[in-house]
C-alpha cells in the first residue's frame, strides 16, 4: 500500500512539473533556463559579448527547430543547430569530423569549448563556444554583432527577430518571460468562439485566420505576452492593428482597434497586460472608416520557421491564458 502511495506520488509530481528528456537525465524548466543561463554567461566571460545575444541567437533557433521538421531534435538544452558541413568545414570529406585540429584546417565552424579533445557539434559548450569565437571575430559591440548575424543567417527578417528578443532579455535580464494573459480584461464584458478558417471574417483574408472577440467599444486590450512591437498602424482591412513579437518567434495580430495607447510606438517592449489599445470596429475602408460591423478585436497569430510565416488557430491558447488567468486571480495572484 505504502509503496503504491508512493508511486502515485511520484506520478503526480512528474506530471505536475513539466519535464524535458535530455538522454538519460530529466530537467524541470527551472533547471533548463539555469543551465542555460550558466552556458551564455560562460561564453560571455571568454569573448566578453553580453550574455543576451548568445540566449536571443539560441532561443531564436530553438523555436525554428521546434516548427520544422527537416531539422534533428536538440540533444542538449542549447536549441542551436549548426549543419555538419558547416560545423566540420564545407571541403572536409569526414562531414562528422570532431577532431578540432582537421575541422580548423578545412575552416570548420567548430571548436572544443570544454577541453576534452573533441569538437562536438552536439554538445552545448563546445556549440555556445564555437558561436562566441564566430561572433567576436566581428567584434563585440551591438553593430558589429549585426554584420555578424546577418552574415551568419543571410535573412534580415531573421536578424530582426534575433535583435528583438536580444532587447527583450536585456530589459529583464531573465530566461522566463513564457506568461501570458487573455486579451481583454476578465471583468469586461465579452463573447469569443472559434471562427478559424470561417470562409469570411472582418480579419479581411480570404479564409477567417484569427478568433474576434466581440466587446464594447473601448474596453481596453493588452498584449498577451512579453515581446516587442513590430508593427503600428491603418491597414483598409484590419484598420488600426498592432502587431506584436514574442520571444517564441509568435506574432500576436490584433485589428479592428478603435485607437492606440497614446505612448505606444515601433519597437517598444511590452510585456503581459501592457495596455496598446482599445476595442473598435476600424477597417474594411480608408484610414478613418469605422462602424462597419460590430466591435470587437479581431485577434490572430503567426509562426516564423526561418524561411516563412504562416497562421495557426488562437482559439485553444486564448481559452488556455483565459483559464489561467481566472485560476491566478481564485488563488488571490496578481489581476
Ligand atoms: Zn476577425
Amino acid at each position: 500500500m505504502r509503496t503504491l502511495i508512493c508511486l502515485i506520488a511520484t506520478i503526480l509530481f512528474f506530471a505536475a512539473t513539466s519535464l524535458h528528456v535530455f538522454g538519460k537525465e530529466i530537467l524541470k524548466d527551472e533547471d533548463i533556463y539555469e543551465r542555460r543561463m550558466e552556458l551564455y554567461k560562460k561564453a560571455e566571460a571568454v569573448s566578453l559579448i553580453p550574455w543576451y545575444y548568445f540566449a536571443a541567437i539560441d532561443q531564436y533557433e530553438r523555436n525554428v527547430r521546434l516548427v520544422r521538421r527537416d531539422l534533428p531534435e536538440a540533444q542538449g538544452v542549447l536549441g542551436i543547430y549548426i549543419k555538419p558541413e558547416i560545423w566540420a568545414g564545407p571541403l572536409n570529406r569526414n562531414q562528422n569530423d570532431t577532431n578540432p585540429l582537421t575541422i580548423s584546417q578545412f575552416g570548420g565552424f567548430g571548436i572544443d569549448g570544454n577541453g576534452d579533445g573533441v569538437a562536438d557539434r552536439n554538445n552545448d559548450e563546445d556549440v555556445i563556444f564555437a558561436m562566441a569565437r564566430y561572433l567576436q571575430t566581428y567584434g563585440t559591440d551591438h553593430k558589429h554583432l549585426k554584420i555578424a548575424l546577418w552574415d551568419y543567417y543571410q535573412r534580415s527578417k531573421t536578424v530582426d527577430l534575433i535583435l528583438g528578443k536580444i532587447k527583450i532579455y536585456k530589459k529583464y535580464g531573465t530566461l522566463q518571460l513564457d506568461d501570458h494573459v487573455f486579451p481583454l480584461p476578465l471583468y469586461a464584458n465579452y463573447s469569443y468562439k472559434n471562427t478559424w478558417g470561417d470562409a469570411r471574417g472582418w480579419g479581411g483574408r480570404r479564409i477567417h485566420e484569427g478568433t474576434d472577440i466581440f466587446a464594447h467599444y473601448g474596453v481596453p486590450v493588452r498584449s498577451t505576452c512579453y515581446g516587442i512591437v513590430e508593427l503600428k498602424g491603418w491597414n483598409k482591412y484590419g484598420g488600426w492593428r498592432v502587431g506584436i513579437r514574442d520571444i517564441n518567434n509568435t506574432y500576436h495580430y490584433f485589428a479592428h482597434l478603435n485607437g492606440f495607447t497614446s505612448n505606444l510606438r515601433q519597437g517598444q517592449i511590452v510585456e503581459p497586460g501592457t495596455i496598446i489599445g482599445s476595442v473598435g470596429s476600424s477597417g474594411y475602408g480608408p484610414p478613418g472608416t469605422a462602424g462597419k460591423f460590430p466591435p470587437h478585436l479581431h485577434y490572430g497569430m503567426y509562426k516564423d520557421n526561418g524561411y516563412t510565416e504562416w497562421s495557426f488557430d488562437p482559439y485553444p491558447h486564448l481559452k488556455m491564458w483565459e483559464r489561467a488567468e481566472k485560476m491566478k486571480k481564485k488563488q488571490g495572484g496578481r489581476n
